[in-house]
């Protein structure tokens, strides 16, 4: 008797990966012979992020696991190590970036900041990592992985392009982003602006008094026009210093995870990677004229 046909999911590869970004960018290099599945979804912050029982069992069945790495996913880091000791293929995508492209701020105690995606020419330097661990278990796609790889590689030059241009609308002393976490050092080295977080790089420790008081200060010191929060990250603290302060809230911008998958705000499909920068970016550029 014939064996019964297998479903073409169960034909695709089977990846597991963690935040939005690392999914979007999977997707994009493994196009239809992948089958990927994000972790952490829209609103989630990784940096608090525990991996439910649920989420073991996925990663334990996955044929290749991709993260973002640099600690972003601080809780589940140790996990990760476990399982790539039992020889299943687990990357962190921003294994491929230089090490002196990475910033070490203070505070990190030796740590790198993980915000990397901010800076769109680290993440185009993430896409190799992705063309070479699927063309290692796929190695019948390895070909297709490479065109699809340097195609968006491409797409994120273009990109690159535009938030420089888009960036340039501001005249270099309104350049001051002001947000809830730490996320933007990145952001702020590849596009020309000075960064505030109210909270450090990772969001583990809280605001105190004494940082929201000292914002205000800044805010009002530097006459900033507005502040923004964002969509992972609790908007609470942020909304009083800028009541405190006299500024308005410039709108939500993404830090850590992106929108849903096919999530329009402002014409831009902030579900995806590219669609999440263009938002961000003009965003802040608008607010900030
Ligand atoms: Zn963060």
């Amino acid at each position: 008797a014939a064996l019964p046909l297998a479903g073409a999911a169960e034909q695709k590869i089977q990846v597991v990966t963690t935040v939005t970004m690392v999914t979007d960018l999977v997707r994009q290099v493994g196009g239809e012979r992948v089958e990927v599945r994000g972790l952490m979804g829209p609103g989630v912050d990784p940096h608090l992020y525990k991996a439910a029982a649920s989420d073991v069992a996925k990663l334990q069945q996955a044929e290749v696991i991709f993260y973002s790495g640099l600690l972003l996913e601080g809780k589940m880091q140790d996990l990760f190590t476990r399982l790539a000791r039992t020889k299943k293929q687990v990357y962190a995508v921003t294994e491929g970036i230089a090490p002196e492209k990475l910033l070490e701020p203070p505070g990190m105690n030796g740590h790198y900041d993980p915000h990397v995606w901010f800076d769109v020419t680290l993440w185009s330097a993430c896409v190799d990592t992705v063309v070479k661990g699927l063309g290692e278990f796929d190695p019948a796609g390895k070909a297709d992985y490479e065109r699809r790889g340097q195609e968006y590689k491409e797409q994120l030059r273009k990109l690159h392009e535009w938030a420089l241009a888009r960036a340039a609308e501001l005249p270099r002393e309104k350049r001051i982003l002001v947000t809830s976490h730490d996320a933007f050092n990145y952001f702020a080295r590849a596009y020309g602006f000075e960064v505030v977080g109210l909270q450090g790089v990772s969001t583990v420790s809280e605001a105190s008094l004494a940082d929201m008081a000292s914002l205000v200060d800044f805010l009002k010191q530097r006459k900033v026009k507005a502040i923004f929060v964002e969509t992972s990250v609790n908007p609470e603290a942020l909304q009083r210093v800028a009541q405190d302060a006299g500024v308005k809230i410039g709108g939500e911008i993404f830090s850590d995870a992106m929108g849903a998958p096919g999530e329009v705000r402002e014409g831009f499909d902030v579900g995806t990677y590219d669609g999440m920068m263009r938002y961000n970016m003009s965003t802040i550029v608008r607010a900030m004229k």
